[in-house]
């Protein structure tokens, strides 16, 4: 098993010239209840390094860590597309969330988590199109691996990557509950943060 991501809260922003300076910037991006939580706190071993969440839509704001000894950070992007987020709210993070990923400086790769167990959502493939349009560098990370059943995994995985426009090896699934590819993103994270 591959050494946890040593990440420690620098702080939260919602507007880019807030955020801590950075060497280099891995970015978390998907919908409330992705499972985004989950797997930043299973990426760097920890139980509370970010709240999981019981209420989705509640993060509003850019939370920054830093990954120590490195002078690189990854950020945890507010989740999008939940429909009980007030409409003014989500009014004010979507440009927040643009913004940031068109001008944040150093960002090296973006990972764009879509739920394993039920596929991309419309909101995630409109923000997929939005990436590969803007050409800004991504990832799709499927989640919650555990959740379909074995039998089924191959033809989700197939689907998924159909869905998302994508060879199916262009994929990584991961499990935070059970670890599973938690390494492999570790690995390549660190490769980004380089
Ligand atoms: P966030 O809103 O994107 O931060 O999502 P959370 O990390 O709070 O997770 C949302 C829900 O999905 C929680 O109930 C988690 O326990 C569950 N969940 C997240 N990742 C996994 C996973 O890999 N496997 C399973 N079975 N459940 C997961």
């Amino acid at each position: 098993m591959s050494q946890p991501l040593p990440l420690a809260f620098l702080g939260a922003a919602v507007e880019v010239a807030r955020l801590p300076a950075t060497r280099a910037e891995v970015a978390l991006v998907g919908r409330s209840n992705v499972g985004k939580s989950s797997l930043l706190n299973a990426i760097a071993d920890r139980k509370t390094l970010a709240p999981v969440s019981k209420s989705p839509g509640r993060t509003k704001a850019l939370g920054c860590f830093a990954l120590a000894k490195t002078g690189a950070t990854l950020v945890d992007c507010p989740g999008y597309g939940y429909a009980k987020v007030a409409k003014s709210t989500r009014a004010t993070w979507l440009p927040m969330l643009e913004s940031y990923l068109l001008g944040r400086e150093h960002l090296k790769m973006v990972l764009l988590l879509v739920d394993g167990e039920i596929g991309p959502t419309a909101s995630d493939l409109r923000m997929l199109e939005w990436l590969r349009g803007n050409e800004v560098p991504h990832v799709v990370v499927a989640t919650k691996r555990d959740k379909v059943k074995p039998s089924q995994r191959d033809r989700r995985q197939r689907d998924v990557a159909a869905a998302c426009k994508l060879p199916t090896a262009g994929i990584l699934w991961v499990a935070a509950l059970s670890d599973f590819g938690i390494g492999e993103l570790r690995e390549r994270i660190r490769a980004w943060l380089a």
